[in-house]
């Protein structure tokens, strides 16, 4: 039920919640891919760990103090398990709003300018295309003459 996470310091899968015990140190954090978040806000601020004791080597308490996560300009990048799973819930907007909401009106309408260019050229190619063929559907000849013939025929003209 718990999701498995890979660890790229151990190599070793891991469960969701088990975030201690990289290589086989009670005390030392599994690390997995670094991902980036996204806010709105360019310093949003989340609590992603609550300060805690946990049982480390020989069964003592190790305190693990609590964090606060800080954006920067609106992103954050973790390879911290625990951490990415508190932003996936707290921060989960995607790349692709975050940079709809960061561009500036002028940037957005150059965006805009040039999908309507692309489109128009391509809708200018097409037309073309259909010309073209429009064109070649007037002229039964040349359809039916064959490339080596053509060829041939250009070769002798020369
Ligand atoms: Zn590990």
């Amino acid at each position: 039920m718990d999701k498995v996470l890979h660890c790229t310091q151990c190599n070793q899968d891991f469960k969701s919640g088990g975030w201690y015990g990289c290589e086989g140190n009670p005390a030392r954090k599994h690390a997995v891919e670094r991902r980036t978040f996204y806010s709105e806000s360019d310093r949003y601020q989340v609590q992603v760990i609550v300060e805690t004791r946990i049982i480390g080597a020989g069964g003592n308490l190790v305190h693990v103090p609590g964090k606060i996560v800080e954006f920067i300009g609106g992103t954050f990048m973790t390879t911290d398990p625990e951490i990415q799973e508190v932003l996936e819930r707290e921060a989960p907007m995607t790349k692709e709003r975050y940079m709809d909401l960061r561009m500036t009106p002028e940037l957005k309408a150059g965006r805009d300018r040039r999908i309507i260019d692309e489109q128009t050229e391509l809708i200018a190619q097409l037309k073309a295309r259909n010309a073209e063929l429009a064109a070649k559907a007037n002229e039964p000849e040349e359809e039916e003459r064959e490339p080596v013939m053509a060829a041939a025929g250009n070769k002798k003209k020369k």
